[in-house]
């Protein structure tokens, strides 16, 4: 560290790796409260970054960091959720507005390359030295604490930073998960991604213009997401064994796919694909720890597992506001510290948790057909609606609802033993082939 007479090591009181969603928002929290922070990003923003669907979980967090305003301008209003499946006649509607909680009717889609921009944009303003083009290479921590980060910038300097303690929001790079070995194959779940952006798709009408649509066909599902400069993004969410069958370049393989779903390829008729299409392998991975001395793991650098249910920046954005309080905690009131980081992994991992199980089973037959015709028995549609707008941290006592809308799934599987068991076989050997695969 520091060779070759390279300059002086600076100082800072917390290093961020990686200005996304994440590292933006603990950078922003951290600053305010008088931190010295260092926030670290490899690329510029603007910058293309997928995951383009918000939840109303997300807008009390755009309110804590001064920053709604802003998003607002650039968000298109998303209300609900449509649902397509070929086996059923008729497309279903779920509006947030009919949730457990009432008061967060709505969310936004979003390009990323402008809601990360705010994101960053703000953590500067708050008081964080954010540096773009500036890659972290590596990390070494002291046995009395701090730790001492190599940094790369674009025009290959390097430079040296000590920190007293590190927040790795790195994304699926994971920067140090992978490096302390302690990133997890998920071994219950594995998809991958094909999609691109597209002008000229025909959206639904009136204020369900910008609800996200989920359409299942045979080799999973695919997710319509409109922007609100009239850009569409497609994209499919796929079994690794289908996306492994590509023989043709990603842009047609892409068209089809979408040939596929008739459903989403009448929505698609004469619109126009406008970026290049682009696939993402198997991304679904947990880190076994969501701390150690001197580091926390926020967002995607602790875990992702799939983007059925647009959780990806509620759950980053998330663990991010906890991680700036476990992180003030261990720096001003050390004693407390344990207590603070026991409280922030309990968190972190419960995120994650609830919604793993729904993930899991979103493409069996069962959980289908709840979906798509969900009843307000014992208030299960509405607690259904509040796992979907995110509402997991909160106070809403959806618990026991969701446990029944469970028993209902294994009471419908059960009923239908047939395409149960073919959905299962069907998992187990996807499984399998990606565990085969090393992937
Ligand atoms: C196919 C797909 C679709 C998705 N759709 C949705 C969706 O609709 N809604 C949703 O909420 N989520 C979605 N997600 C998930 C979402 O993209 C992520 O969960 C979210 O971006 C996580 O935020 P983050 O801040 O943890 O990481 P990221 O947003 O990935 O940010 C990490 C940042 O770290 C930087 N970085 C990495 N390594 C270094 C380094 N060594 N030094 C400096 N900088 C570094 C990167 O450049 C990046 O800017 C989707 C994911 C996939 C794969």
């Amino acid at each position: 560290m520091g060779e070759g007479g390279a300059a002086a090591m600076k100082d800072c009181d917390v290093a961020v790796i990686g200005g996304g969603p994440a590292g933006s928002t603990v950078a922003a929290l951290l600053a305010e409260r008088g931190f010295r922070v260092a926030l670290f990003e490899k690329s510029r923003h603007p910058r293309f970054h997928i995951g383009e669907s918000l939840l109303p979980a997300n807008l009390p967090l755009f309110e804590r960091l001064g920053v709604a305003a802003e998003v607002r301008a650039i968000g298109m209003h998303k209300w609900g959720a449509e649902l397509v499946s070929p086996a059923h006649p008729r497309p279903t509607r779920l509006a947030f507005a009919d949730a457990w909680d009432k008061s967060l009717p709505y969310a936004y889609q979003v390009r990323r390359s402008q809601f990360d921009e705010i994101l960053f944009r703000n953590a500067a303003r708050k008081g964080a030295l954010a540096q773009e083009g500036c890659r972290v290479r590596g990390v070494e921590f002291a046995p009395g604490g701090g730790a001492c980060l190599q940094v790369e910038r674009e025009d290959g300097a390097a430079e040296s930073w000590r920190a007293r303690f590190v927040a790795d929001a790195s994304g699926r790079d994971t920067f140090l998960g992978g490096r302390l070995g302690a990133k997890r194959r998920n071994a219950r779940h594995n998809s991958a991604a094909i999609y691109a952006h597209f002008r000229g798709a025909r959206r639904n009408a009136g204020s369900c213009e910008g609800d996200i649509t989920i359409f299942w066909f045979e080799h999973g599902w695919f997710w319509f997401i409109p922007l609100a400069d009239g850009i569409t993004s497609v994209g499919a969410v796929v079994w690794p064994y289908y996306l492994k069958s590509r023989t043709k370049p990603v842009n047609e393989f892409l068209m089809d796919t979408i040939a596929l779903c008739p459903k989403l390829a009448a929505r698609l008729e004469g619109a126009e694909r406008v970026t290049a299409a682009e696939a993402t392998g198997n991304y679904s991975y947990a880190c076994d720890r969501t701390h150690g001395p001197g580091y926390l793991l926020l967002g995607d650098a602790y875990a992702f597992i799939d983007p059925v249910f647009s959780t990806g920046v509620m759950l980053a954005m998330t663990s991010a506001v906890d991680g700036a309080d476990a992180i003030e905690t261990c720096l001003r009131r050390p004693g407390k510290a344990r207590r603070a980081l026991a409280r922030f992994d309990r968190r972190t991992r419960r995120g994650p948790r609830e919604f793993s199980w729904f993930i899991y089973r979103v493409t069996s037959p069962a959980m289908r057909g709840l979906l798509m015709g969900p009843r307000n028995l014992l208030r299960m549609r509405e607690a259904l609606l509040a796992l979907l707008a995110g509402d997991v941290f909160s106070r809403s006592p959806i618990g026991p609802s969701l446990l029944a809308f469970k028993g209902l799934y294994y009471f419908l599987s059960l009923a239908d033993p047939r395409a149960a068991l073919r959905a299962w076989r069907r998992r187990r050997s996807s499984l399998r082939d990606a565990a085969n695969a090393g992937a």
